[in-house]
C-alpha cells in the first residue's frame, strides 16, 4: 500500500486523557481511534494487526478440530436468569437496552448461556459429543475503570471457545491439550517467552482454573512466577494449599513477583451452565445426563495492546513478523523523476513477489520525519531507497528490532 494514499496520519501527541502506553502509541501511529475511554475504532493498519492475530488463533484452534461460529451480541434475559447471571448484584458490568415494546435485552459480556442454549438443538445422545466451537466476537462490559488503553475495553474483541464432553475425564484431556494450544498461540504471537501458565481460583467444578499471564509493568495483575519451570500463581489466589494440591513442594520453586497482563484463561465449567439450562444427552445406559462444559478465552484486542506494551521501545512500536501489518516498510527519499520511477518499480516488483509492503512514497516529507514515522509504526524491516543508494543499485536495510544497518543490492533484496 502507498503511504500517500493511507488516510491515517501519524501524530506527534496522543490525546491528553490517554494514559496508557499501548493506546498512546497506537493512536499516534494511526492504528486506532479513541471514541471514549475504553472504546476504540480500528483503522486500516490496526485492523490488519487484529486480523493477523485472529488468523493465528484460528489456525491453531481449527488444527485441534474446533468449529468457528458467530453468536449474537443482543441477548434476551431468560437464559441468564436461569443461571443467576442477569442481576446487577451478581454481574455488575452488564450493558442493557430494550426493545420498543419494553422487552429487556443485554449486550453479551460472555457467551456460556447462549451457546448452551444453541446446543440444546443439536445434542441429544452421547454420540453427538464431544465437540468444540469458538468465535471472535465483540464483548460489551461496563468496566468501572478503563485506564489500560485497548487492554481493558468497554467494547472489545474476544476469542471464546466452548467445549462439550460427556464427562470430566474426556474434558480434562481436551483441557490439557488447550494449554499446549494456547502456549503455541502466544509463542507464534511473539510473547511466548514472557507468558506464563498461571494457576488461579476456579469455579465449583474445579478448585483451580488457569490464566495465561504476560509479564509487563502495565499489567493489572501480579503473579509469582518460576522462570525455569514456566509456571506461575496469581498472587491474589496464592495459598500454601496450592502446593499440596498439585503434589509439587514450595521449596521446589523459585518464585519472583511481577506485574502481568491476563491474555487468556481456561475454565472447567462442568455442568454449571448445562444443568440449569437443560443441555442434556442420553448416555449409553439410556439415562439423561448434563453435558460437561469448558470455556477458553483469549483477549484478542488486549493481546494487540499487550504486544505493544511488551515489545515497544522508546522510538515506537515493534511488531513481530507474525502479525505485522506489512513485512516491509519501503521508504523512498527519491524526488527526481528518474529515481522516483525506480522506487516505484521496486515497489511493484516486491508486490508481484507477494511481499506485504507499505511504500512511503510521500513527497515533500523530510527524511528524518519519514524515519521517525517508520520507527513509530514498527514494521519489521525498513528498506530505504534514495539517490545515494541508487547510485550503486542498492538499498539500505534495517530490522526494526536491531540497530545494524546494511547496504545490499536491489538484486539481493529481490532474490531473498
Ligand atoms: P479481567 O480479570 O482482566 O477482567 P476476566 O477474567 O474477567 O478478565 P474473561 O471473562 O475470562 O476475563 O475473558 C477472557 C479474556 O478476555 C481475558 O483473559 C482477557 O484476556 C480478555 N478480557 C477480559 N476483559 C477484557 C476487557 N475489558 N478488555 C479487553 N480484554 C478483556
Ligand atoms: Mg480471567
Amino acid at each position: 500500500m502507498k503511504q500517500s494514499q493511507l488516510f491515517t496520519k501519524t501524530r506527534k501527541e496522543a490525546p491528553a486523557d490517554e494514559v496508557s502506553k499501548n493506546a498512546q502509541l497506537l493512536i499516534r501511529a494511526g492504528y486506532i481511534y479513541k471514541e471514549m475511554p475504553g472504546v476504540y475504532s480500528f483503522l486500516p493498519l490496526g485492523l490488519r494487526i487484529m486480523e493477523n492475530i485472529k488468523q493465528i488463533i484460528r489456525e491453531e484452534l481449527n488444527n485441534v478440530g474446533s468449529q468457528e461460529i458467530s453468536m449474537t451480541a443482543l441477548q434476551t434475559k431468560e437464559k441468564w436468569e436461569a443461571t443467576n447471571r442477569w442481576s446487577d448484584e451478581v454481574v455488575d458490568n452488564w450493558f442493557r437496552t430494550q426493545l420498543k415494546n419494553g422487552t429487556e435485552l443485554g449486550l453479551a459480556f460472555t457467551h456460556e448461556e447462549p451457546i448452551a442454549e444453541i446446543m440444546k438443538q443439536y445434542v441429544s445422545s452421547y454420540k453427538d459429543l464431544p465437540f468444540f466451537a469458538y468465535q471472535f466476537q465483540t464483548k460489551f462490559r461496563n468496566e468501572l475503570r478503563a485506564k489500560s488503553g485497548i487492554m481493558r475495553g468497554r467494547e472489545f474483541l474476544m476469542k471464546d471457545l466452548y467445549s462439550f464432553h460427556t464427562n470430566e475425564e474426556t474434558h480434562l484431556e481436551f483441557y490439557e491439550l488447550m494449554k499446549e494450544v494456547y502456549i503455541k498461540i502466544f509463542t507464534r504471537l511473539g510473547i511466548g517467552e514472557q507468558t506464563f501458565l498461571t494457576m488461579s481460583n476456579g469455579q465449583p467444578f474445579s478448585k483451580y482454573s488457569f490464566e495465561f499471564q504476560t509479564l509487563s509493568e502495565a499489567g493489572e495483575d501480579t503473579i509469582l512466577y518460576d522462570e525455569k519451570k514456566k509456571v506461575a500463581i496469581n498472587k491474589q489466589d496464592y495459598s500454601e494449599e496450592i502446593f499440596t494440591d498439585f503434589g509439587f513442594k514450595k521449596e521446589d520453586f523459585d518464585f519472583k513477583e511481577a506485574r502481568s497482563i491476563e491474555v487468556g484463561d481456561i475454565y472447567t465449567l462442568g455442568t454449571k451452565y448445562s444443568e440449569p439450562l437443560g443441555l442434556l444427552y442420553t448416555n449409553q445406559d439410556g439415562k439423561q445426563v448434563s453435558v460437561f462444559m469448558g470455556s477458553y478465552g483469549i483477549g484478542v484486542s488486549r493481546l494487540m495492546g499487550t504486544i505493544v506494551e511488551v515489545l515497544a521501545d522508546d522510538k515506537g512500536i515493534v511488531w513481530p513478523e507474525s502479525i505485522a501489518p506489512f513485512q516491509i516498510h519501503l521508504v523512498s527519499l527519491c524526488s527526481e523523476e528518474a529515481d522516483v520511477k525506480k522506487a516505484d518499480e521496486l515497489y511493484e516488483t516486491l508486490k508481484k513477489q507477494n511481499k506485504e509492503v507499505l511504500y512511503d512514497d510521500r513527497q515533500g516529507v523530510r527524511a528524518g520525519e519519514k524515519f521517525a514515522d517508520s520507527d513509530l509504526i514498527g514494521i519489521p524491516l525498513r528498506v530505504i531507497i534514495s539517490p545515494k543508494t541508487l547510485a550503486n543499485d542498492s538499498v539500505e536495510v534495517k530490522k526494526r528490532n536491531e540497530t545494524k544497518v546494511e547496504i545490499i543490492t536491489i538484486d539481493k533484496l529481490l532474490n531473498n
